[in-house]
């Protein structure tokens, strides 16, 4: 059998393309996600500007419904992992991890990002042994203990400002003198009474013993080091693109991409080949927030109608 519409990832903007494309009438929809659907929401303590949606609640309360909405008009959900994605004349091949291929008329992808690594001695080899990317999954270890974070960004600050309610107090270090979070944020950092920010300043190595961390290194621009003591160190510096699916035997990429490495698409999501559509974190421009990749789910969606529809009457 022939999709109509291939949608990989399962994140915001991959379940989104499978409401609309199911909802509008695409009987043949299946998304791959290679993990729960949600995307990398589901890793954040909090969300505060999804329309709508007030309270106190969390990335994986926001998505939770999500998958069970788009199922009801009919989306299928393959669990695995899409190695490449290719075209032959007006035809899609998905090629799976578990060495499966699936066609299909259409591909909408919304692979995402991942989390960046700083560069500090000793963040590879202590990861997942004090060294994080996630507070919502790994906070709750250090209750009532000092933690270390780095980043200015927003991730950076809502995630210290999520540990200061657990953890005894918060280390917030950043590399320049100014934060490139919203400027909100910044206030409630620094109202907050157990958050010590220390700016100017990177991790020069994080060290430990067989249980995990025991301390880290930190070097202001004038060369001289701080030793801070915690067994916690969380790291929120930034995310890169997840394009690998659209490369190619040739190593050249199947549509356009610019320097980055982030698709480029129209105000439509459509990329320089026919029939494929990027959307959410990984298309140029991209705002990287959660109503904007659903909103690009929607949109690809309309446009996968269409497509499919004039190729196949
Ligand atoms: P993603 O959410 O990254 O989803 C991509 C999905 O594709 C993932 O589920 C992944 O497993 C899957 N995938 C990737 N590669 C493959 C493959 N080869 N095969 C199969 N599946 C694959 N935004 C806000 O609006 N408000 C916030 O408060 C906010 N807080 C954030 C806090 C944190 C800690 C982080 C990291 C981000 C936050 N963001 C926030 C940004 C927001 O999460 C992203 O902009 C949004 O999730 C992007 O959606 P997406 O669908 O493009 O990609
Ligand atoms: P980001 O905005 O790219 O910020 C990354 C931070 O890490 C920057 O402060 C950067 O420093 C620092 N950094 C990068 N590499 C480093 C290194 N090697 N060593 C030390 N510091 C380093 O990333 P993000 O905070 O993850 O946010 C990603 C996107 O999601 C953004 O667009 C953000 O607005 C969005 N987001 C939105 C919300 C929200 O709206 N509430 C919440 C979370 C994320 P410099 O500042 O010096 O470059």
């Amino acid at each position: 059998m022939i999709l109509d519409c291939a949608i990989i990832g399962g994140g915001p903007a991959g379940l989104t393309a499978g409401l609309y494309t199911t909802r509008g009438g695409l009987e043949n929809v299946t998304m791959f996600e290679k993990g729960m659907p949600g995307g990398q929401i589901t890793n954040s303590s909090e969300i505060e500007n999804y329309p709508g949606v007030t309270g106190d609640i969390s990335g994986m309360d926001l998505m939770m419904p999500w998958p069970e909405q788009c199922q009801r008009f009919g989306l299928k959900h393959e669990m695995v992992n899409v190695l490449k994605v290719s075209k032959s004349a007006d035809l899609f091949t998905i090629h799976k991890e578990d060495g499966t291929t699936t066609d299909a008329h259409s591909v909408i992808i919304g692979t995402g990002s991942r989390p960046r690594r700083v560069g500090f001695t000793g963040e590879n080899e202590l990861l997942g042994k004090g060294v994080s990317t996630c507070a919502t999954c790994d906070g709750f270890f250090y209750k009532g203990k000092e933690v270390v974070v780095i980043g200015g960004g927003d991730t950076a600050l809502e995630e210290a400002l999520y540990l200061a309610k657990i953890c005894s107090k918060v280390y917030l270090v950043h590399r320049r003198d100014t934060f490139r979070s919203a400027p909100n944020t910044v206030e409630r950092v620094n109202k907050t009474e157990n958050i010590e920010v220390i700016l100017n300043s990177s991790p020069d190595e994080v060290y430990g013993d067989a249980m995990g961390v025991t301390g880290i290194k930190i070097k202001n621009k004038d060369g001289e080091i701080r030793d801070i003591s915690v067994p916690g160190v969380f790291t929120f510096v930034g995310n890169d693109v997840n394009n690998q699916t659209l490369i190619q035997e040739d190593k050249s990429f199947l549509c356009d991409m610019n320097k980055q490495g982030e698709v480029i698409v129209d105000i439509s999501m459509k990329t320089s080949v026919a029939g494929l559509y990027a959307t959410g974190d990984m298309r140029i421009a991209a705002p990287k927030q959660v109503v904007s990749a659903a909103g690009d789910g929607a949109v690809a969606a309309l446009q996968v109608i269409s497509y499919v529809d004039e190729l196949l009457n």
